[in-house]
C-alpha cells in the first residue's frame, strides 16, 4: 500500500484503521502511520488526535494513560520479582507483601543503582531489571525492618539479636 504523502510502499498494518465514518465499517488511512503522526506534531495535536496538553508532547488522557500504564508495569515487575525471590523476609518470614523489598545479599545495592545508571538505564526499576536480566543470584525478598536492621548491624548479627528476642528461631 502507497502513503499518499510520503509516497513510500509500506505493509498494510502501517496504515491506522479509522473508525466512525457514519457507515459503521472500519478502514485503512491513505496516509501511513509516520506521516500521520507528523501531521498531528506540527498541527499541535496528540498522536491521538486531541489538543496537547500544555508544555506537553501529548494530551492529557494519553499522559495519564502512560502513567496508569507504567504504574501497573511496576507493580507487575515488583509482584514478579518478589515471588521469584521467595515471595517472604529471608529472615523473619515477614510476608505482607506491603512491607515487602529486593535485597542485594551482598550489600551492593549503591553500586548496582551506580551501574543503572551508568547504562542509561534511568527510571529503570528493579523489578524490571531482574526480569530483564532473567532473575540472576545474589538477591533475596526482605521486609523493610529487616532490610534496615541489616543496612545497620549486618544479617548475621541482625539473626543474633533477632534469635535473642525470640523473633525467630
Ligand atoms: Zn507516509
Ligand atoms: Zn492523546
Ligand atoms: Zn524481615
Amino acid at each position: 500500500m502507497i502513503c499518499e504523502q510520503c509516497l513510500q510502499d509500506l505493509p498494510v498494518p502501517n496504515f491506522p484503521l479509522k473508525t466512525g465514518t457514519g457507515d459503521g465499517h472500519e478502514y485503512r488511512s491513505k496516509i501511513c502511520r509516520k506521516c500521520d503522526r507528523n501531521n498531528k506534531k506540527s498541527a499541535g495535536l496528540c498522536v491521538c488526535g486531541l489538543k496537547l496538553a500544555d508544555g506537553k508532547t501529548s494530551c492529557l488522557r494519553c499522559l495519564q494513560q502512560r502513567k496508569t500504564s507504567v504504574a501497573r508495569k511496576y507493580q507487575q515487575d515488583r509482584k514478579a520479582a518478589l515471588k521469584h525471590y521467595g515471595g517472604k523476609c529471608a529472615i523473619c518470614d515477614e510476608d505482607l507483601e506491603i512491607f515487602l523489598t529486593i535485597d542485594h545479599i551482598n550489600n551492593d545495592g549503591a553500586e548496582h543503582r551506580r551501574q543503572l545508571r551508568g547504562k542509561n538505564c534511568s527510571g529503570i526499576n528493579i523489578g524490571a531489571w531482574l526480569r530483564l536480566h532473567n532473575y540472576p543470584q545474589g538477591f533475596q525478598v526482605l521486609c523493610v525492618n529487616c532490610n534496615h536492621a541489616k543496612g545497620r548491624i549486618g544479617e548475621q548479627e541482625l539473626r543474633r539479636v533477632l534469635k535473642e528476642a525470640g523473633r525467630i528461631i
